[in-house]
């Protein structure tokens, strides 16, 4: 309550301009045929008539696909079988002339989540259209992106004598489930290939995000996960004496300790960023809290309003979440045990061991212990935003959507990036296809779709952003 009468006070002191987005011309080697739109709209439907769900996955049966799809294009693919019918598939296209730069690699993940059937109103494998949305599982996650990578292949291919870097159009496994596709890649590849940059999903783009405003956001980085199990070791006894050093009301206390302590609050880069770009789109005071986030204090004012956003909440602070908990064997037996599983999520700059130290002093006078269950990966450093490259992804985006606000942004989750990023490759989540609020919670959901007329929209800003990224420019 303070907090946000002094928020508000301090607001009316002073004012936020909002800046507008500076005009950018689109390229024209881009340049985007109806008919070939209609073309890429039915390969992403053919692709998606594909089961390619994991587990098991069974990629291998989008290989004749793929395959014929670049060898249409005069490149030739590299099978890289996994075994159990999956595999990784790339295509290298190298410039005409010689080159310092290191290769852009487009990535994509070939297989797809499970499906309820009976929740879905259209077939999740049948790649069909109706009002205008084509529907099926990886219409979004993310068919929809390797669609894309290809068709900007195929507009390079046209305009190799201007490549200016070798690009490498890579399709992999199982990134729904370990990632073995993508550690594979970067075991065989990395030290040969050597990429500078490497395109993925993660970043997204929403029409009326906030106040009828759309945007587009580009991840330039991720969260870390690790796993730890939580042990209450109390004192066992008989479910009719009730004591309160039982495991479960050592657990239940532990659990609340967590609740009532969040990790605190702070920015990392990127969503400095972020959040300077929610606040040209947000309505007077929070436009301008977020405009000035950085400054002194300003966190701290807006921070339970952050923390209440379950979005946003994630990115200002390392999460500590249980998920999974186990106690006792009989319903008159109060067990000495009691545990929980912790599915922690740290900012990229957190370190491991001074989270573990500080759940270890959150927990003073309790008998409970933690134990690793799965330790962290390596961090995925923040991708510059003040990078050439960056800039010509989000020049794309204001050529051709120059109404749209764009954002770097930190995936909480977690993509095959993460196995790419920490070997110095500065990784992108680029995908600017808009999507409605609604089509976002079918991602994993039921009845995945994406507007066709959206789809053509992407290409184009697509096929840009590799014209700007990739071409030397025109005589
Ligand atoms: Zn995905």
């Amino acid at each position: 309550m303070m907090r946000s009468a002094l928020s508000f006070a301090c607001a009316l002191l002073l004012f936020a301009c909002t800046v507008p987005n500076v005009p950018v011309a689109p390229r024209a080697e881009a340049k985007l045929e109806a008919a070939d739109a209609d073309r890429w709209a039915s390969f992403l439907a053919r692709y998606l008539a594909i089961d390619t769900t994991n587990p098991p996955g069974n990629e291998a049966n989008a290989l004749p696909l793929l395959q014929e799809t670049l060898s249409g294009m005069g490149l030739t693919s590299t099978v890289t079988d996994l075994g159990d019918n999956r595999a990784n598939i790339y295509a290298r296209l190298a410039p005409n002339m010689p080159t310092k730069k290191g290769p852009l690699v487009l990535l994509h993940h070939i297989d797809v989540v499970p499906v309820e059937r009976d929740q879905w109103t259209m077939p999740p494998f049948g790649g069909l259209e109706r009002d205008g949305q084509i529907y099926g599982r990886g219409a979004i996650d993310m068919k929809l992106v390797g669609m894309l990578q290809l068709a900007a292949m195929e507009m390079l291919t046209r305009q190799r004598d201007r490549l200016e870097r070798e690009v490498i159009w890579l399709a992999v496994s199982d990134e729904e489930a370990l990632g073995l596709g993508a550690q594979r890649a970067v075991a065989d590849h990395m030290n040969e290939w050597l990429p500078d940059y490497l395109l993925d999903e993660g970043g997204f783009a929403v029409r009326d995000f906030m106040n009828g405003q759309d945007i587009v956001v580009v991840a330039t980085t991720q969260k870390r996960p690790m796993k730890v199990r939580m042990i209450a070791q109390g004192d066992a006894g008989h479910g009719s004496r009730p004591i309160a050093t039982g495991g479960p009301r050592v657990l239940a206390e532990a659990l609340h300790r967590l609740d009532a302590h969040p990790r605190a609050a702070r920015l990392i880069g990127t969503n400095v960023h972020l959040f300077e770009a929610l606040g040209r789109i947000a309505s007077f005071p929070k436009s301008f809290f977020l405009s000035h986030i950085s400054w002194p204090g300003v966190l701290w004012l807006v921070e339970d309003s952050l923390s209440a956003n379950k979005n946003l909440n994630p990115m200002i602070r390392d999460t500590v979440t249980p998920t999974m908990l186990e106690a006792g064997q009989k319903a008159n037996v109060i067990p000495a045990e009691a545990s929980a599983v912790l599915d922690i999520r740290l900012l990229p700059d957190t370190s491991p061991e001074s989270l573990l130290r500080d759940l270890a002093a959150l927990m003073e006078g309790l008998p409970v212990r933690f134990e690793v269950l799965e330790p962290p990966g390596p961090a995925v450093p923040e991708a510059p935003t003040d990078d050439p490259f960056f800039r010509g992804l989000t020049d794309a985006v204001r050529a051709h959507a120059p109404a749209a606000h764009v954002a770097p942004w930190t995936v909480v989750g977690a993509n095959d990036s993460r196995f790419f990023a920490p070997r110095g490759v500065k990784t992108y989540g680029y995908v600017p296809v808009f999507l409605s609020k609604q089509q976002i919670d079918t991602i994993h959901g039921h009845d995945e779709n994406v507007s066709k007329k959206e789809l053509e929209l992407g290409l184009r800003i697509y096929l840009d952003a590799m014209a700007r990224t990739l071409l030397a420019p025109m005589p």
